[in-house]
């Protein structure tokens, strides 16, 4: 899939479209979700342009790919969530409904997060 300059998180990394910023450094952006799942429920992303998980692990560095998970856990701990825990989510394709083809990380936490999926039998 090629990537589209347009989507809506390429135009948040552009300052084009207002956010709320958690973090940001060269190559990270962390940004508040505007529909939150949870008390905390941050976007992560790299500013380069990848599609998807699969398109970033394709085609960057595994320099560039330990930096942002490294940078992820950075996040979490600045928003407190170590000690509580956190769930981290990354949406790739049609099936697991990404709907912005801009690669970004979910980080949520702030209440107990229950099952891995939604009705899953391993619900708590
Ligand atoms: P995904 O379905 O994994 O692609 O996740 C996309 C996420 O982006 C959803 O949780 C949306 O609520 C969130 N989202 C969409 N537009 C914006 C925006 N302008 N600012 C912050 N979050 C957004």
């Amino acid at each position: 899939m090629e990537y589209d300059k347009n989507n809506i998180f390429a135009r948040i990394i552009r300052g084009e479209i207002p956010c709320k910023k958690i973090y940001e450094d060269e190559s990270v952006l962390a940004i508040e979700d505007v529909a939150p799942a949870a008390p905390t429920h941050a976007l992560i992303m790299p500013k380069g342009d990848y599609v998807s998980f699969d398109d970033f692990t394709r085609n960057t560095t595994p320099e560039t790919v330990a930096y942002f998970f490294t940078t992820i856990a950075t996040i979490a701990r600045i928003l407190k969530l170590e000690t509580s825990g956190y769930r981290l989510i990354t949406n790739h394709g049609k099936d697991a409904s990404q709907s912005v083809p801009h690669f970004h990380v979910h980080l949520l936490g702030g209440r107990a997060l229950g099952g891995l999926l939604p009705g899953d039998l391993h619900a708590r």
